[in-house]
């Protein structure tokens, strides 16, 4: 359990099915058991999770045979003849992952990132698969049930089917424990929002307001938002803010300023 690592995705395995998968949302820690045993000793480890129950659960006879023999020995989660072995928390390839998945059609190419497949980085061999479902996940949390919300950079309320997690600093360049920091990502808008920003052609100052740059088209369209302040703007984003504009200092923008100061 102390190899799983933030962002890792998990299978649920219980009475003949995977039931749904979830992601790591911290490493583990010293934990009681959160249930009464009598049986089991009470002290142990916990894993914080996000878990998404599958709609229909995945019958272990529904997984290919194949893909089950090919699970990295040892530690594999089938015996040779393919049936499950008894045991708690096995790592599991990506083929596995992505026929469990497929199988409860959840549509893993839309989660995944630019960046290719990672597989768990702690050792050599094959471990947790690793994807991109932080989106929807971070969206989730970043709604917390509210029916609409504010774009985090024009400020304007929308219905949540109009929202997406946009991250403020580049994926790419967060840290694990960035990735899992609520202050990495916003709600933006896709009125234009989402999309200008991630082209750099809206950028945040370190007051919180919003300039305005790019091709002279989109920039008339963008216009009323210059000199806004972003929404999701505050003391702990600023940084986030400031990590984009660095991103974007090399962008071409064809309007006045290239590199917006701070
Ligand atoms: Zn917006």
């Amino acid at each position: 359990m102390d190899q799983a690592a933030i962002g890792d995705l998990v299978l649920h395995y219980a009475n003949g099915s995977v039931r749904g998968f979830s992601i790591v949302l911290a490493p583990s820690r010293s934990a009681p058991r959160p249930y009464s045993s009598e049986t089991w000793n009470n002290d142990g480890r916990i894993l914080d999770v996000d878990y998404v129950a599958f709609d229909l659960p995945v019958r272990l006879d529904e997984l290919p045979l194949e893909v089950r023999l090919l699970e990295p020995k040892p530690h594999a989660a089938f015996t040779s003849k393919g049936r499950v072995n008894q045991g708690y928390f096995y790592p599991v390839s990506m083929g596995l992952a992505r026929a469990a998945l497929d199988i409860a059609g959840i549509d893993l190419a839309s989660n995944l990132d630019e960046e290719p497949l990672r597989i768990n980085g702690l050792s050599d061999r094959e471990g947790l698969a690793r994807i991109r479902v932080e989106q929807p996940l971070i969206r989730r949390r970043l709604l917390a049930g509210r029916p609409e919300a504010p774009c985090g950079l024009c400020g304007d309320m929308f219905a949540t089917d109009y929202l997406v997690a946009a991250h403020i600093k580049r994926r790419a360049d967060c840290s694990e424990r960035e990735r899992a920091d609520v202050n990495v990502v916003m709600l933006a808008c896709k009125f234009g929002c989402d999309a200008a920003f991630e082209l750099g052609h809206l950028r945040v100052k370190d007051d919180g307001t919003i300039v305005v740059l790019g091709p002279t088209s989109s920039a008339r369209r963008l216009a009323a938002l210059e000199g806004r302040v972003a929404g999701a703007f505050t003391t702990e984003t600023r940084k986030n803010f400031r990590a984009h504009r660095h991103t974007h200092a090399k962008t071409p923008a064809t309007s006045t300023i290239d590199v917006v100061p701070g």
